[in-house]
């Protein structure tokens, strides 16, 4: 089955009780036994639900992958992963990542004697001098937030796989619309599907997508025995989203694509990045292992000045001056004041988020609608 038919059937079929086309939301917590333990599959909703099963097998299916697992926010999915290690065990991972991320790894998981090695990972071969006997994990983000930096996902898997270490990728950014990651050799994908799975600005969650059964039994079991589950209500809401995942990124990839190349023939603008772009410095890693570029772009204007950033993004009427990513809506962010604020400033100038970084997740409207609303707010 093509990408484009499984967003739509992928791991779907009508609903066995009165064949509804789209999954009844089981909004229930338990479930009736004829005798203990004589149940139709279903017994607990932490467990399972007959709505979030379904999810999971559309998570499965689009990622290529074998087992689905869905959870309550995107750093709750990645939590199961680590909880997969234990005290004394290693991580590598890239630097430039999702704050949230970091913060999990390096304020919650070091307290539990879990080690982080953060480094730049676009060149694959600096990953190996970090290897040793405790590294269990190495964990990867592509393309980054909010350099948009890309890594070849195919050479870090066959490194993991060389020293026997799980790589886990955060393809967030991406979707499985753009890149495998399971098909380029990684173990663990993982999502916020908050962002463009869901699709549409109105949940929070989390998904991890495995091909094999011994990683996938030990993480169903934290699933459950930790319990960060996300609810009948908000898995509907998903699978309802991914229907529309093909069709949307298409979108979110062509308006990318004009706003990029717009950006970067504009006299005030510095420099932009987003993989599409000849001039990106990972550019034949992103054309070799996605399909199309997105819809995510970081952009720097002239003269790095930090009011004039922050005026750029109060000026916007188009785009939403908000966090997060991935919707129908256009949103911008200024990672230095938001995002990234609590990183000092000249650790976060080493990876390149400058005060006048401005970061936008493009959505789907009218085009010329989004070009215009930037053309006037570089003008003030
Ligand atoms: C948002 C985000 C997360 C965290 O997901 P939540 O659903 O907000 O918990 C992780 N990684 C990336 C790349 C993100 O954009």
């Amino acid at each position: 089955m093509k990408f484009n038919t499984k967003t739509i059937h992928g791991g779907q079929q009508p609903d066995k009780a009165y064949g509804a086309v789209m999954p009844p939301i089981y909004q229930t917590s338990t479930f009736a036994q004829s005798t203990p333990g004589g149940h139709k599959g279903y017994e607990y909703g932490r467990t399972h639900n007959q709505t979030r099963t379904p999810l999971e097998n559309a998570l499965a299916s689009l990622e290529n992958g074998n087992y689905g697992l869905a959870f309550g926010s995107g750093l709750a999915a990645i939590d199961a992963i680590i909880k997969l290690l234990k005290s004394g065990d290693e991580v590598i991972s890239t630097s430039d990542l999702y704050g949230g991320t970091y913060r999990l790894f390096t304020k919650v998981f070091e307290n539990y004697g879990i080690k982080f090695h953060f480094i730049r990972m676009e060149n694959a071969s600096n990953i190996e001098a970090y290897i040793n006997e405790n590294t269990r994990l190495i964990w990867t983000e592509t393309p980054t937030n909010p350099m948009m930096n890309v890594i070849d996902i195919e050479v870090t898997a066959a490194i993991a796989k060389k020293h026997n270490i799980i790589l886990a990728v955060d393809n967030t950014f991406a979707t499985p619309f753009l890149q495998r990651p399971l098909d380029l050799g990684a173990d663990i994908v993982m999502h916020s599907a908050t962002k463009y799975i869901g699709g549409h600005s109105d949940l929070v969650m989390g998904a991890l997508v495995v091909k094999d059964k011994e990683i996938a039994d030990k993480l169903y079991f934290i699933q459950n025995a930790s319990g960060a589950i996300c609810g009948p209500m908000d898995s509907f809401l998903a699978l309802r989203g991914i229907k529309t995942l093909h069709v949307r990124m298409q979108r979110h990839c062509e308006n990318g694509k004009a706003i990029a190349e717009y950006l970067a023939a504009h006299p005030k603008v510095e420099k932009v990045y987003w993989p599409g772009l000849e001039d990106h410095p990972n550019h034949d890693i992103a054309k070799r292992q996605m399909d199309d570029f997105g819809g995510m772009i970081s952009f720097v204007t002239k003269g790095d000045d930090y009011d004039q950033a922050i005026k750029i993004v109060e000026n916007l009427k188009v785009f939403t001056l908000a966090e997060s990513l991935g919707g129908v809506e256009s949103l911008a962010g200024h990672p230095a004041s938001m995002t990234h604020a609590s990183i000092p400033k000249a650790t976060r100038e080493k990876i390149g988020v400058v005060d006048a970084l401005i970061r936008l997740s493009i959505g789907i409207e009218d085009v010329d609608d989004l070009i215009e609303d930037l053309a006037q707010a570089l003008s003030k």
